[in-house]
């Protein structure tokens, strides 16, 4: 093994760190997908529209978005759609739906 001097946490950089923050929510979503999997004999609803969400497709919803005050907590995420996820992303929540 070799010794890590304590400074070389510091120059770890933002996109590193972005990279380490994807790889942890990326375990997370296995986590909340099993989870709910187990929950409801292997359905996991959508978050959105309420369908079965496939593994290959699952994507990490917050119940409560981050810019309105939710946490990255187990009790505040949930699983989507990739599609559904993104349309959510890009609707602005408080005109609507503008269909
Ligand atoms: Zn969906």
């Amino acid at each position: 093994m070799r010794p890590v001097s304590k400074n070389s946490r510091r120059s770890v950089g933002r996109h590193l760190r972005g990279m380490l923050k994807a790889t942890i929510m990326q375990r997370r979503r296995e986590t909340v997908y099993r989870m709910l999997a187990k929950r409801n004999a292997g359905i996991v609803s959508c978050f959105v529209c309420g369908k079965h969400v496939p593994r290959q497709w699952a994507t990490l919803e917050h119940v409560l978005p981050l810019s309105k005050g939710g946490t990255d907590e187990m009790s505040n995420l949930s699983i989507s759609h990739a599609k559904c996820n993104h349309r959510r992303g890009n609707t602005n929540e408080e005109r609507g739906d503008e269909v």
